[in-house]
Formats: C-alpha cells, structure tokens, sequence
C-alpha cells in the first residue's frame, strides 16, 4: 500500500488542487490532514472571523472528501510534530503541500523537512497552489522581486497562468482507524461579526460562478463605487483557498471585456503581493523602503478611527462596515488606511494590526503590503500622497448611500451635506478629530516636503 499524506494549509478545496492531484497521482492511498497549529493560536493570528471562515471550510471540505470516499483527519499542535506522527501511523512515502510566502510558511516548511528528515518520507512542494503564478517566476534581471506594479504585470500576463484540474472522484484512506480531533464548529467561535461571509468551497464556487457569468462585466466601471458593492467579495476565499487564484484568473480571462481584464489586472496585485513578502519576509512588519518616520500615537484618535468615531463620514462608514463584516471595500481599506497614517500620521503596523484582528481575508502579504503601499513605506511610487477624505468620498460616495448605510447617525443628511457634518448644526455625530489642512501641514513637514 502506498500512502501519501495531504497537509492542506491554505488550499482547502478539492477542485484545481495541485497538491491534492499529484498525491492521488503517486499513491493508491492518500491521507487528508489538516493542523490546527498552536503557533497560530500563540501569536493571535487566530481571529475570530477567519476561525469562524475556517470552520466552514473544514466542514466543507470533508463533506466533499467523504462523498469521494475519504474524510479529512484533524490535529493539534505543532505542525511538523503532527504531520511526522501521522507518517509514523500510516506508512506515508510523501508529504505533499502548497508551498507559502510568509516567513511563518518557510519556517513551517523546514520543519517539516527536519521533522521527516530521518523517516524516509519526502516532502513535496507545489507551487501555483496558493497565487496564479508562483513567487520567483517571474523576475526582473539581476533581483529576485519586482517592486514595481506595472512591469510585473506585463510579465505576469505573458507568462500566462497553469491549466485548471479538476476535482478528484475518489480518495481512498488507508486501512485502519486513524484518530481524528472533532471539527471546529462556527457557532461556537466567540466575537463573530455579525455580518460575516459564509465560507467554504461549495459557498466559494457559488459566487465565484454567479460573478464571472453575471457582475464581472460592471467591474471596470463599478469598482470602486462604495454604494454599489460591485466588487466580487471573493477575497476570504482566495485566502482560505476555497478558490483557486489560477482557475479564477484564467476563467475571468476567458470572459474578457473590459470588466474581465480590470479583474485579472486586480488578481495580478495579488500575485505581486505574495512575490514581493515571498522575497522579503521582513517586509510583514518591518518597512519595506524605510522613510525615517516618526509615527504620532494619540491613544482618543487611534479609538476614534478604530471604532468609527473620527468624524469624517467615510471613514468612519467603512470602519463600521469593517466591524460588521469582517470586510471592507476596497475603496474604503484605501481611505481607512490613508487617514490613518497619513493624515493622523500613526503608524502603520497600528492599522495592520487591527486590520488582522478583524478581516476575514487578512492575509499577511496583502494586508501588511497593502498598509505599507498606503502609507508610503511600501512598493508605491507615490509615497507623500494623501487621500482627502471629503474630495474622496464625494467621489466614490456621490449619493452619500455608503454613509448612510453604515452611520445612521447622519441618515437624514442630503448628498450635499453628508460628507461635511460639522457645517449642520444639531447632529449627534463627533466633531473631525482633525483639521485636514493641519494634518497635512504636520505630515508633509515630517517627510520634509515643506
Ligand atoms: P475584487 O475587487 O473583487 O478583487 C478580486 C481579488 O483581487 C480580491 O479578492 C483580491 O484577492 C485581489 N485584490 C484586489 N485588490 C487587491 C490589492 N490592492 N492588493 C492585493 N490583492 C488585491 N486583500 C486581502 O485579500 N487581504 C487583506 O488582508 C487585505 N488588506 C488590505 C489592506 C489595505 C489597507 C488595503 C488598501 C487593501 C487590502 N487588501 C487586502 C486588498 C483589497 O482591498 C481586497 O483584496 C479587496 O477589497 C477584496 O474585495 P474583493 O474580493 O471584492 O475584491
């Protein structure tokens, strides 16, 4: 019997998995694992929205592996100490796994290979599991990164993305019992926002079908329209790997038109994303290009802008959204981010770290690249800009309906009038925390613009 262990991390899907197929390729008998690493758990990156996401996706996933004829095995612990017992158990030639970005993911990989070291079982990496393209694929001459949007792209589309599998019809387990810790449920997850997503592979096919034959096609005119939630809402299934990056690239692809290729264009970020933390793994909490800045920390404003309270209405709209969602819109992170270290000039690993806290996407290498693209110290070529949240609200909120929405407080407010509460008189809503002509004075000054 040749038995090969399955050690799903951030892929827990059965369609378009590369690891999943080549174990059920090389071996007759394959072990589903997945491990609830207590590393995870000590250093916070447990948050209540991804444990609620994550419990749907396991029950998801072993609903499926059991209509195939296996089930999916639970552990806890450290990873590479489960995984070694479960080949001691069984026998296993091969341990096959998605290879990952962040430092965390190569820590986890060498100890993996240390821990099969003296055991006879290989183990297997697969890339393109986790992004579209691998990390490292695509290079500029001479560096192991691009640290620039645009030229990675051209090369990211050129090379092109793999071809999609499917999913498998049968997964036979060993023979034997093999011991398995019961699956976490959601309702048992405590702090939930009360909005969250349904996840799982089922719930993350469903919309991924429903978007690319139906709401792509507004993308690239809809994007970023607060109100009009046009975005695909895909982003916790990418991360959770309920979707794979490289089926819905290519799918989105296909389609085309104009809303198609804004799509990929936004898929393609994330793929520069994962290259640029897959390089430079500090980059997760360290500045990417130091700026020298010295950070402001006022305890009241860093409250106000985490609970919503800061006075600017769309600010504080997608703060709120953030709260009741686990997510927020693009449009919004921008804004939330921006205001926060630029026009509050608060460090950026502040909001990172309460992003995380909160987002059922977070994900370390868009989240923490993201918040560095914002506040000037990551890839973006335009580091001192700052977004002025009334002229970015007018924009992107026209109508006010985001507003209204998320801060009842100013429901009744016309359009002409919401983004600047402090001019009606009587409202129960904060005062600006900030003047914005100050604020931008204090920050240009600290970057020696003025
Ligand atoms: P769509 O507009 O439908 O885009 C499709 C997919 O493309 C997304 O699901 C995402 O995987 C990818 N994508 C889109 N925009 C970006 C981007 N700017 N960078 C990288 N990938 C992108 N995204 C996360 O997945 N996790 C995070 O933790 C995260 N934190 C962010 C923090 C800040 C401060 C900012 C400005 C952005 C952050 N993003 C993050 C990127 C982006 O905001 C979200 O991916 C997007 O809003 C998710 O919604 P969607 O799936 O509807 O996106």
């Amino acid at each position: 019997m040749n038995v090969a262990v399955v050690l799903f991390t951030s892929d827990l899907r059965l369609h378009d998995n590369p690891v999943l197929r080549s174990a059920l390729r090389d071996a007759d008998r394959v072990v589903p694992l997945f491990v609830r690493d207590e590393a995870v758990h000590r250093a916070g990156f447990d948050a209540p929205n991804r444990l609620a996401f994550l419990a749907d996706c396991l029950a998801d996933l072993d609903a499926g592996l059991r209509k195939r004829g296996g089930r999916l095995v639970l552990r806890t612990g450290a990873v590479a100490k489960e995984v070694r017992r479960l080949v001691e158990e069984t026998g296993a030639g091969a341990v096959h796994m998605a290879a990952g970005v962040s430092g965390y993911a190569a820590r986890r990989e060498e100890r993996v290979r240390t821990a099969l070291a003296d055991t006879g079982c290989e183990l297997r990496l697969h890339d393109a599991v986790v992004t579209a393209l691998a990390p490292g694929r695509v290079v500029p001459s001479g560096k192991d990164h691009f640290a620039v949007f645009t030229p990675y792209f051209r090369r990211w589309e050129a090379a092109g993305v793999r071809g999609t599998l499917g999913a498998p019809r049968t997964v036979r387990l060993p023979d034997g019992e093999l011991a398995s810790d019961g699956l976490p449920a959601r309702d048992d997850v405590k702090n939930v926002s009360p909005g969250l997503a349904d996840g799982g592979e089922r719930a993350g096919r469903k919309l991924m079908t429903s978007w690319l034959d139906g709401d792509m096609g507004a993308y690239a005119d809809g994007h970023d329209d607060l109100a009009g939630d046009a975005t695909s809402r895909l982003s916790p299934h990418l991360h959770f790997g309920t979707v794979s990056a490289a089926e819905l690239a290519g799918r989105a692809r296909e389609k085309g038109g104009p809303g198609g290729e804004a799509f990929v264009r936004q898929l393609a970020w994330r793929d520069f994303h994962h290259q640029v933390l897959a390089a430079r793994h500090d980059a997760s909490w360290s500045d990417y290009r130091p700026r020298e800045d010295r950070w402001r920390s006022d305890e009241d404003e860093i409250t106000a802008w985490k609970t919503g309270h800061t006075g600017y209405p769309v600010v504080d709209a997608a703060m709120r959204q953030l709260a009741h969602e686990g997510w927020m819109h693009n449009r919004g992170r921008l804004l939330a981010a921006s205001f926060l270290t630029k026009t509050l000039y608060v460090d950026w690993r502040v909001g990172a770290r309460h992003f995380l806290e909160l987002l059922v996407d977070g994900d370390i290498a868009n989240n923490q690249l993201n918040w560095q693209w914002v506040a000037g110290t990551g890839t973006d070529t335009r580091p001192n800009r700052v977004l002025n949240p009334v002229t970015q609200a007018k924009r992107y909120d026209p109508d006010g309906d985001y507003v209204r929405r998320w801060v009842p407080e100013l429901a009744e407010l016309e359009a002409s009038e919401i983004h600047e509460p402090w001019k009606v008189d009587g409202l129960d809503y904060p005062e600006p925390v900030v003047d914005l002509g100050e604020a931008r004075a204090r920050f240009e000054k600290a970057r020696g613009l003025d």
